[in-house]
């Protein structure tokens, strides 16, 4: 039995299981995966198999021209559309995909999630975009190929950076987050649900709200993510 890509899979496990601990999925929803970019390979859960029957064994191993060359199962039916986003996103290491309910509420509303508060300038400059509904075409086409294609068609002609900003809601249809790894990721999915939530009580409250002021959205974000952030502990503070 072949074990080549132990410790890849072992990523890979380790963050699909930290799904429903997260509270982000439920069943089988939901799925995780982690590039190797130099060996050209993701791992990725298998489809249909619930968290709780989850063995890293179980992980499928797929290439960039989308063939499984480790595992039994199949492949999870998502798995096309992580090749499209490891494909146009060059930078990113890991992707989750969840139906977690308030990022759902915000995909099914097809509104992006309005940057309201400091959390959210945190962790993205600018509100959470939402794409369009994919055109009938799309859907009956290659349809997890095309919701691949519309996540990263909607970056490009809006100018968005995965970098800057590691999450999207797929109109009519719910959340994928991104990072440099597949933990990473799965904080980004979590975080996500987290803003889609404070944002939902933020309207309720007070429908009338605006985005929140430049200068506040500026200072997060930059003292986490600018040339010289200060936040957290690195370089000797
Ligand atoms: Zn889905």
């Amino acid at each position: 039995m072949s074990a080549n890509y132990k410790e890849l899979k072992r990523q890979a496990f380790e963050a699909n299981m930290a799904l429903p601990k997260l509270g982000l999925v439920a069943f089988t929803f939901g799925n995780v995966s982690a590039i190797d970019r130099k060996r050209g390979v993701f791992a990725i859960k298998p489809s249909g198999v619930p968290y709780d029957d989850l063995k890293v064994e179980d992980l499928v191993v797929v290439d960039m021209k989308g063939k499984a060359v480790e595992g039994k199962l199949a492949p999870s039916s998502d798995t096309p559309t992580h090749w499209v986003l490891y494909r146009d996103f060059p930078e990113i290491g890991g992707i989750v995909h969840t139906h977690s309910a308030c990022a759902v509420a915000w995909a099914q509303a097809q509104r992006p999630i309005p940057i309201l508060g400091t959390t959210h300038a945190d962790h993205l400059p600018v509100d959470v975009p939402c794409t369009d509904l994919m055109t009938d075409k799309m859907i009956q086409g290659d349809y997890e190929i095309e919701t691949g294609n519309q996540i990263t068609g909607h970056f490009k002609r809006r100018g968005l950076k995965p970098v800057e900003v590691p999450m999207v809601l797929i109109a009519g249809h719910g959340p994928f987050a991104w990072g440099k790894d597949a933990s990473k990721a799965v904080y980004n999915a979590k975080m996500l649900e987290e803003l889609a939530s404070m944002a939902l009580m933020t309207l309720q409250l007070n429908p009338k709200i605006g985005r929140l002021k430049q200068a506040l959205i500026d200072k997060h974000y930059q003292r986490k993510h600018g040339k010289n952030a200060y936040y957290g502990q690195a370089k000797g503070h």
